[in-house]
């Protein structure tokens, strides 16, 4: 698998980081937060590209690959996925790096159940989506530990969200108040 550090194509091409950044965004339509964000310009296999010039040769990046690097999440050796399955979806928080074997585990609990592990961490079973319902749940009186089983998580992960010690930004984008901030 070849994932060129994308700092070190950047760095060594005939723009400047904010150049490049601004030409990957001028080729995404950002959405809603929660959206996906179509990938606008040359694509591959439903997958979009961004051409770089380094030193007169042409190099090509993934531009979901490239808009996870640029979010701050550490792409270099890893694959980076799609949570919500759409190849050609820049939207970081849809976006997580993982291994070969994540990306399978991935795909295989995609097929049996519900949403895939993903957003940002590349790490957590929960998504955004899951954030949505514990709190609809939470909120409606439900129980944590029925919340954690509907969602088959440990209940100390529906404590953390509730308590914004993890998921806050999330939480907090759907307007919930901690009383510790
Ligand atoms: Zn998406």
């Amino acid at each position: 698998m070849k994932t060129a550090r994308i700092a070190d194509i950047i760095e060594s091409s005939n723009e400047t980081l904010p150049e490049f950044t601004a030409r990957l965004m001028s080729r995404i339509t950002k959405g809603g937060r929660d959206e996906c964000w179509p990938w606008t310009g040359e694509q591959r296999r439903g997958y979009g590209r961004i051409t770089c010039f380094c030193s007169g040769k042409r190099r090509m990046l993934s531009a979901h690959r490239a808009a996870a690097w640029l979010s701050g999440i550490a792409v270099d050796g890893l694959l980076v996925m799609h949570s919500c399955d759409n190849p050609s979806c820049c939207n970081p928080k849809h976006l997580s790096a993982g291994t070969d074997a994540d990306n399978a585990r991935d795909r295989d609990s995609r097929g049996r159940n519900r949403q895939p592990s993903g957003e940002m961490s590349g790490k957590s079973v929960l998504c955004n989506k899951d954030i949505v319902v514990v709190w609809h749940a939470y909120r409606g009186g439900v129980r944590q530990a029925d919340i954690a089983r509907s969602l088959g998580v440990d209940p100390g992960t529906i404590g953390a969200i509730v308590h914004g010690k993890t998921w806050r930004r999330v939480s907090e984008g759907m307007g919930v108040v901690f009383s510790d901030g």
